[in-house]
């Protein structure tokens, strides 16, 4: 059976500049589905664990401490294809590449200043899920 299932979040940037509710607004309007969300700020352990995969990258110290600059909105979404579907609304990480009418074309300020993250397969999407949320904050 396909995992219907993705998690997201709203980066610091685009929290600190209000666009959470216009980001989570074109969320629903695309069909998926809020399972679980929460407003919370990562520590800086907590970024680094996170974008563990990243640690051998140049930009590594800069995502990490961006990340953990202020809160974020941290959510769990459904919809069928849903990694897939969100990866397409989301737009390419770099927003002078991401399609018109994405939210990284709307929102987001550059490549290190990201405005949302979407996992990007299933697997992920389980194990950033398993991150932020128990079984008891999911709906
Ligand atoms: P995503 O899945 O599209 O978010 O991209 P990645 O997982 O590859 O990267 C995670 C985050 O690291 C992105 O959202 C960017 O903010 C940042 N990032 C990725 N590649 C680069 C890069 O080449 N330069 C900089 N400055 N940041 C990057």
């Amino acid at each position: 059976m396909p995992y219907n299932q993705t998690f997201m979040m709203i980066k610091p940037i685009a929290f600190r500049n209000n666009h959470a509710g216009p980001i989570l607004h074109m969320i629903t309007e695309a069909g998926f589905r809020l399972k679980a969300m929460k407003i919370t700020r990562l520590t800086a352990k907590q970024a680094c664990d996170f974008y563990a995969v990243h640690s051998d990258k140049y930009f590594y110290e800069e995502l990490t401490s961006f990340m953990s600059s202020g809160p974020i909105v941290a959510a769990i979404l459904e919809k069928e294809n849903a990694v897939a579907d969100f990866r397409k609304l989301i737009g390419a990480t770099d927003p002078a590449k991401a399609e018109e009418g994405t939210i990284r074309k709307l929102y987001a300020e550059s490549m290190s200043h990201n405005a949302v993250h979407g996992s990007d397969s299933d697997e992920n999407a389980l194990i950033e899920s398993d991150f932020f949320f128990s079984k008891m904050e999911r709906f």
